[in-house]
């Protein structure tokens, strides 16, 4: 069995028994032919007895071609003359990595760029600010990693944590990236999982006095002040210095879970809604995504939100949404792609990497509709796997949440389903891994059934049970003092 994954589309055997010549470096040696007639990223490779041959029309083609012989050659001489037809049935093959719950190193990143590489997903999404760290040196607001990269502790130590990447240290990480064909997709979270920024500076907050970096992880309430202008240009500013690390032409702002009951609050806010006359915070809302992503246009970039929980109709039909569930059905998910939106599809379920093995197994992975009923196929962009990382604390636990599950689901990014060995395949990509550096042992490690996997659960939902409601609501009792002093000191002016 070839250790390939993603397998190939369709595998020819021919007689023969081959021998992959080694150069002295001791890379196979193939010749390279031009074909115009093969498929943007596809490639066709034969291995004969003479010769081997790497057909493509591009770089990326010739690029996938040679993982592939790479990875046919690692395991020795195949024992038949083989004919490759391979070609993506998605574009976008994405891995997200939360680096804001959890800090991971420059060296982390790019052995996780290296396992991408190999599994011939081509886009890597940096989760960079959240509510419990800001991870991204910005000049003019010093203060973003001062104090923004750090918290008091976290759900696993009382000790403090944080970290941050300088714009130097970025650039190394995309052009690492670029070298591997693989796009780097950064995203700045607004207006909601904005604490870390609140905390720095107080007043890009409706009432940011006293907000701290979360300790804790969940749905926090210190959000950006909607009816601020300052802080439009503030997200200006934070962007303008990322255009010349992150080149490629995708740029993410977030948008997700973003709760009212600061707003309620604000009288900048109340201010903002009434001028646009917005019959909720959801339309307000999605008047200030339109503004960022106008101005990530008019810089060359697209940009791509969280999907809307309830569509008002109002976001940009330009504006890719990253299709999470939330509170959107699929029925209204579909009724926006008909209408002209252009979706990556990242469910929850079963694609987020940080759930247990138990909620989204393999099979469930397997079975996944990604067209779903009744929509436009080719408003799908593609797939992306995110690793949120608020029970993920470093490589080690990273990689067991990765595998095996993000072999299958590039497996399913790059063929559009699962072929049948992949179960015996899967385990013996343990040497490729282990090769680049993965933390896990020769074979990889099948999910946990049984009492495990119901242990694996049982602890996932006690952490959930964390999740910040408490720090909440003494945040907000503190906020509602602060405002009801406002609004007497506003009467006493009058
Ligand atoms: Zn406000």
């Amino acid at each position: 069995m070839l250790p390939l994954i993603p397998y190939p589309q369709r595998i020819e055997e021919g007689d023969g028994s081959p021998e992959i010549a080694v150069g002295k470096d001791g890379e196979p040696v193939f010749g390279r032919v031009k074909s115009d007639f093969l498929p943007e990223e596809g490639y066709e490779l034969f291995i004969g007895e003479e010769r081997t041959e790497l057909k493509a029309a591009t770089e990326s083609g010739y690029r996938y071609g040679e993982v592939t012989l790479n990875l046919i050659a690692s395991a020795g001489n195949p024992s038949t003359e083989l004919r490759i037809h391979d070609k993506p049935r998605y574009r976008w093959r994405g891995y997200m990595l939360d680096v804001s719950r959890y800090f991971f190193s420059v060296d982390d990143v790019m052995k996780q760029i290296d396992f991408m590489a190999v599994m011939k997903l081509n886009v890597l999404h940096l989760h960079l600010t959240d509510d419990q760290g800001w991870r991204v040196e910005i000049k003019k607001y010093p203060r973003l990693t001062e104090i923004g990269a750090w918290r008091r502790r976290t759900l696993f130590r009382l000790k403090r944590h944080g970290g941050y990447y300088t714009q130097e240290e970025l650039k190394s990480i995309v052009s690492y990236a670029h070298e591997r064909g693989i796009k780097v997709v950064p995203e700045i979270e607004f207006p909601g999982h904005f604490t870390a920024a609140v905390a720095a500076y107080p007043e890009l907050g409706c009432y940011g006095e006293g907000a701290r970096v979360a300790e804790t992880f969940g749905i926090k309430h210190d959000v950006a002040c909607l009816g601020n202008p300052a802080v439009i240009d503030f997200i200006k500013d934070v962007l303008s210095e990322l255009f010349p690390i992150f080149t490629d032409e995708y740029y993410h702002i977030g948008g997700d879970e973003v709760p009212a009951v600061r707003y309620e609050l604000c009288p900048k806010c109340r201010a903002e809604k009434e001028r646009l006359g917005a019959g909720n915070w959801a339309e307000v809302q999605a008047h200030f995504v339109n503004e960022i992503a106008a101005f990530l246009k008019e810089n060359g970039k697209k940009t791509i939100t969280w999907n809307e929980t309830e569509p008002t109709g109002i976001p940009d039909k330009e504006i890719i949404w990253q299709y999470w569930q939330g509170g959107l059905k699929e029925e209204a998910l579909v009724k926006e792609i008909n209408a002209g939106r252009t979706v990556i599809m990242s469910p929850a379920k079963p694609y987020y990497l940080d759930l247990p093995y138990s909620e989204n197994t393999l099979q469930a992975i397997a079975e996944y509709k990604d067209v779903p009923e009744g929509a436009d196929p080719d408003r799908i962009l593609g797939l992306e796997f995110p690793l949120w990382t608020e029970l993920v604390p470093d490589e080690e636990t990273a990689e067991r949440r990765l595998f095996p599950r993000l072999l299958l689901m590039a497996e399913k990014a790059w063929r559009g389903e699962c072929e049948s060995s992949f179960l015996y395949r899967c385990e013996e990509f343990g040497k490729v891994l282990t090769d680049l550096g993965a933390t896990i042992k020769k074979k990889v490690p099948l999910p946990p059934k049984g009492l495990k996997g119901l242990l694996d659960v049982m602890w996932f939902n006690r952490c959930r049970l964390y999740w910040g409601a408490i720090p909440n609501l003494i945040r907000n009792a503190k906020v509602a003092k602060i405002a009801k002093q406002r609004i007497k000191e506003t009467e006493n002016e009058k």
